[in-house]
């Protein structure tokens, strides 16, 4: 397997130690390893959201003959380890930059696309009833500094005009009394789109429902090779899997080694999350913190958190670019730090969670989906810019779609999400480019906050 950091990040054996999996504790075993040579129409490499909904939608809207193989257990990575924030965008890009770059319409479509994943994820959740501790009637970004916040008011004032998303600017005042208090809180705009979930439960009822639907899971079955002799063959350790197409949704894990087409194409970076022990509301109410709506805050480099309905804070932010045990316990003192300095009133307040996974940046800054222009039985889905839980879902979908009901390749989906993203120069040199980007990300926070 060729692996851009230490080999403790891919240790597929292993669940990580995230709140998540204490507390849903998801079944190891739940679904079988592939053994044995088995064969199928359409084989999806990879058990997060984005191979999920593909596989859920192909089963059931689609009837087709679909087996799912994943490395861990289904939902070992990001999808079962992440915040559980349902918002937008999946770019970095800015709305003026989205226009200039792709036009207005294509801008406007991939935004409704966002809206429309919240909306199938909101769906999908009710239909199966998944109990998924589901919370808050939006999203909010807080102004970190007084520097912030024209840019924030312009952004919700953006979403609203272009894109018909309910948007409000809540001045710090304001702010104080109903979201909380913080040494970074100088006023927030809050978007009437989303929410908040445990994406660990959420997975583990969808996974659940894609079986109902009539798909095959397989946990502990890692793809270790992958022959093209006419159809496609597909070897774990202990069985093959022949099928007509194939399905990459292997996102910030993906073994750049299995398919040359994907190799050298994506930027996996490490985020980070700690959480704390349950908090009396006596304590809560030491920084007035009353919402339940994720919150990220406009550092180039965010905070993201939220208050859960368990009661405790979860706080997170980038990772380091070592992937090693050391730099993780490193990286733990770091975000208690922080959290701290952001929340000083719970200077004592324990953490009793820490763990960390990838998310994909492409050079583009955008999702890359479609099928391979030499390989029409080729499909994927990747690089969501930290903005996986509605764009999986929503680009599994389209990948269903695009399966079944074209011939060519295409489906309607923004021009935003199309293709390959865009080989990187010098590939070995990526996490040399992500420290770059993070050291100038730094400066250009601590500039802010300065001027
Ligand atoms: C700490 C953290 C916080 C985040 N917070 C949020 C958030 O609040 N909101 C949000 O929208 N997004 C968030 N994200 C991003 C989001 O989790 C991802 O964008 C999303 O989960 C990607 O889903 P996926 O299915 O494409 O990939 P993953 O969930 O990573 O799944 C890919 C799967 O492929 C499997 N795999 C890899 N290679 C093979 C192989 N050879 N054979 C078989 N299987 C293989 C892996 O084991 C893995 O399970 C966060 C990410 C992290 C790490």
């Amino acid at each position: 397997m060729k692996q851009l950091y230490d080999k403790a990040i891919y240790d597929f054996d292993n669940p990580v130690s995230s709140y998540w999996e204490e507390i849903s504790h998801p079944d190891q075993n739940s679904y079988p390893k592939l053994k044995g040579d088995q064969q199928c129409d359409i084989a999806v490499i990879g058990g997060g959201f984005t191979g999920l909904s593909t596989a859920y939608h192909l089963a059931k809207l689609y009837q087709r003959d679909v087996r799912l193989l994943e490395a861990g257990h289904v939902g070992w990575a990001s999808s079962g380890r992440n915040a559980g924030f349902v918002c937008l965008p999946a770019t970095k890009l800015s709305i003026q930059t989205l226009f200039k770059r792709y036009g207005i319409d294509e801008t406007k479509k991939f935004f409704a696309s966002q809206v429309e994943g919240m909306d199938i994820l909101d769906s999908i959740i009710k239909d199966h009833s998944i109990e998924c501790e589901q919370i808050g009637d939006g999203n909010l970004d807080v102004a970190h500094s007084p520097h912030s916040c024209d840019g924030l008011k312009e952004w919700g004032n953006d979403l609203k005009k272009y894109f018909g998303i309910n948007t409000r600017w809540i001045p710090k005042e304001e702010f104080d009394e109903s979201g909380h208090q913080s040494t970074e809180q100088f006023g927030a705009v809050f978007m009437e789109s989303g929410f908040a979930m445990n994406p660990l439960a959420f997975l583990g009822g969808f996974a659940k429902a894609t079986v109902e639907a009539g798909a095959v899971l397989h946990g502990h079955s890692r793809v270790k090779k992958w022959e093209r002799n006419g159809k496609h063959r597909l070897i774990t350790d202990e069985g093959s899997l022949t099928a007509n197409q194939v399905v990459v949704a292997t996102n910030g894990y993906t073994d750049e080694s299995l398919h040359q087409s994907f190799a050298n194409r994506m930027v996996p970076v490490l985020s980070n999350i700690i959480v704390t022990r349950e908090m009396s509301e006596d304590e809560f109410n030491l920084q007035n913190y009353k919402t339940l709506n994720p919150i990220c805050n406009s550092r180039e480099i965010l905070y993201y958190y939220r208050r859960m309905p368990s009661n405790r804070m979860l706080f997170g932010t980038r990772g380091d670019t070592y992937g090693d045990d050391q730099s993780a316990n490193k990286m733990k003192d770091y975000m208690t730090q922080k959290f701290r300095g952001v929340f000083p009133s719970w200077n004592d307040v324990e953490i009793s969670h820490y763990w960390r996974g990838t998310v994909v940046m492409n050079r583009d800054l955008t999702p890359a989906f479609g099928s391979l222009d030499d390989d029409q039985t080729v499909h994927f889905s990747y690089g969501y810019s930290a903005n996986g839980n509605n764009t999986t879902i929503y680009c599994g979908k389209k990948l269903a779609e695009m399966i079944c009901e074209s011939n060519s390749g295409s489906t309607n989906i923004s021009e935003i999400y199309r293709g390959l993203s865009p080989k990187i120069p010098f590939p070995f040199l990526r996490l040399w480019y992500l420290r770059l980007y993070l050291w100038y990300s730094k400066l250009r926070d601590k500039n802010k906050k300065e001027l």
